[in-house]
């Protein structure tokens, strides 16, 4: 399989280059130069595939240049833990099932891309002397995911940038406490500042001249192909005659939503998303109006996708050939706001006794919104739950009155001290003198 960027269409590049560069030299974001059609004998038995078997079927079309064994174990190893889909007893929305993709270790559903990721990184850069370093902008999820995927990876260091005050408590614990080859950066600033901070990092020539530097937000090609194996398997544990389903993804970055897109192009039984947002509603006001107009980032309760200016939109631009109408063939925007989030975790607990993320409570609110009586009836109707109530337990606790229970994996970090570099501006230069400076 060859990559290209988003911009330059006419190079190619390898697996390799695209993974360990993560954005490509003209500063398009990579992509698959064809996407797979997986087997239909393999499509047909999917309620019998595991996700890792579905992760080595897709895999081993984008890194040819890897042995079976060796992307098996990869493969096997980045997916330790499960992603059931769990059916909500929602007396009027029968056929509405949550996707849990919170069981990795830090309960939220960027494990199954970092994971992946590390692994990948750390076979690439095997031989290589000089240490690389991998720069991410968090906005609290993807940090704590990409720096527990490379927690005590030889040959690698991690550098996290996240906005001070913007990320939950749990959050900052799990970002500021590992240790090892992991560094904290706490930016005075918003997320968008500490995003413009990582590209500004890699366009600087001097800086990229003295540090091998990666990225391991959303961008890297790495993140999103493991991002597709779970849609597979949602439609394997729905009922054949509920197929094709209906996919609801909360989003920020849209890197899951792009997954869900190649995983329906690959051959995932799957008629339509649903693209949920928070109050930060750029991609839903560009599909209702063809206009793409990105703005400051808002804050809200559900702050991992607190994005103005979703830095996958140019690989849905890609995909869908820059046409509007190609992008409303498949994907509907819905927004809400913090107040009918609130409302849907409250309800949902009262009616069924399952307890929602806020995240996850946009994903919902975006099918009721969205699925049509008919639908109801004939699709099964599938929103991802992309993080364990208890990282957001305030926001959980402030719905429905009781905090919810924190898994095993959180309270371990919840005891350690907080460890990070303040950086009082969010200015490139303070940036780059810690990067010359760190290890
Ligand atoms: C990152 C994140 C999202 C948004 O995912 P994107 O791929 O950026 O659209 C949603 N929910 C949670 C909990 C997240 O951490």
């Amino acid at each position: 399989m060859k990559y290209r960027s988003t911009r330059t269409r006419s190079e190619t590049y390898t697996a390799r280059q695209a993974v360990l560069s993560g954005l490509a030299p003209d500063g398009g974001l990579f992509l698959p130069e064809e996407l797979p059609k997986l087997d239909s004998s393999f499509l047909q038995d999917l309620s019998r595939r595991s996700l890792s078997e579905v992760g080595f079927e897709v895999s081993r079309h984008f890194f040819e240049d890897i042995s079976s064994d060796t992307l098996n174990t990869l493969v096997t190893e980045a997916l330790s833990f499960p992603a059931p889909l769990v059916p909500l007893q929602l007396a009027d929305d029968s056929s509405i099932s949550t996707l849990e993709l919170f069981h990795g270790p830090t309960c939220a559903f960027k494990d199954f891309g970092a994971r992946f990721m590390a692994r990948l990184m750390s076979w690439y850069n095997r031989n290589e002397n000089a240490e690389l370093t991998i720069l991410v902008a968090t906005s609290g999820d993807t940090g704590s995911a990409v720096a527990h995927g490379f927690l005590g990876v030889e040959g690698i260091s991690v550098v996290l940038l996240y906005p001070k005050g913007k990320v939950s408590q749990i959050q900052e614990q799990q970002l500021t406490t590992c240790g090892q080859n992991i560094q904290a950066v706490e930016v005075l600033g918003t997320f968008d500042d500490c995003q413009r901070l990582v590209k500004e990092a890699f366009s600087d020539q001097e800086l990229l001249a003295q540090r091998r530097l990666s990225s391991a937000n959303s961008i890297n090609i790495a993140r999103l192909i493991p991002q597709s194996f779970y849609y597979f398997t949602a439609c394997g544990q729905l009922s054949p005659s509920l197929l094709p389903a209906i996919i609801s993804v909360p989003s920020g970055n849209f890197g899951n939503l792009s997954a869900g897109l190649f995983a329906r192009e690959m051959g995932a039984p799957i008629k339509r998303f649903i693209a949920s947002t928070n109050a930060n509603d750029i991609v839903p006001n560009y599909l209702d109006t063809g206009v793409y107009s990105p703005r400051p980032s808002k804050h809200t309760l559900s702050n991992a996708m607190d994005v103005g200016a979703p830095s996958n939109f140019e690989r849905l631009q890609t995909f869908f050939h820059n046409d509007l109408e190609e992008f409303q063939a498949l994907l509907e925007g819905k927004s809400f706001t913090d107040n009918e989030t609130l409302a849907c975790m409250k309800d949902v607990h009262e009616r069924c006794g399952y307890i929602l993320d806020p995240h996850g409570a946009v994903g919902l609110l975006g099918l009721q919104r969205s699925l049509t009586s008919q639908e109801r009836v004939q699709n099964g109707a599938v929103f991802l739950e992309t993080a364990h109530p208890a990282k957001f337990a305030s926001a959980v606790e402030g719905a429905i009155g009781i905090a919810p229970e924190t898994p095993d994996s959180l309270q371990g970090c919840l005891k350690r001290d907080k460890q990070s570099i303040l950086l009082e501006e969010p200015k490139f230069e303070r940036l780059k003198e810690i990067l010359t400076t760190v290890r």
